[in-house]
């Protein structure tokens, strides 16, 4: 499994290192993390990483497209190595929980403007809100 990643690296023309694969790991056991997150689960495997490796690591990863950083509003950056499906995520307002929802056209921009006004649309951000079960079921016992 580990040379899955290490294809994935060469594709993209960055040198395989042991903390790039540690994230990619990490991301794919445990996709919609924090960046806090992912520098606990790569020193639970390697204690001499660095933050700074991690958060460098994240950025390179970033910027060639193996990983995707979600931002909902008003929540820090999660990361995940599920990339170039155009899925969405729902965000759970109490607790912050997210899920991936899949994108019901399947590509990039799933919704259609009203009025583009001469733009050239690729994408439509859609997050969606609500409360996730666990909130959910905590509201109703109170
Ligand atoms: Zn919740
Ligand atoms: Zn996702």
């Amino acid at each position: 499994m580990t040379s899955d990643f290490e294809t994935q690296l060469r594709a993209v023309s960055l040198r395989v290192t042991r903390p790039r694969l540690a994230v990619l790991a990490a991301l794919r056991d445990h996709p919609h993390v924090d960046t806090d997150t992912v520098i606990a689960l790569v020193r639970a495997d390697q204690p001499t990483v660095s933050h700074q490796a991690v958060y460098d690591v994240l950025r390179a990863l970033t910027d060639a497209g193996l990983v995707r950083r979600i931002q909902p509003a008003g929540a820090v950056a999660r990361y995940e190595s599920r990339v170039g499906d155009n899925h969405h995520h729902i965000v759970c307002r109490s607790c912050g929980a997210i899920a991936d929802v899949e994108c019901a056209v399947g590509h990039a921009p799933c919704l259609t403007a009203s009025d583009d006004h001469g733009f050239v649309v690729d994408e439509a951000e859609v997050v969606y809100w609500g409360t996730c079960p666990d909130c959910a079921t905590d509201r109703t016992a109170h």
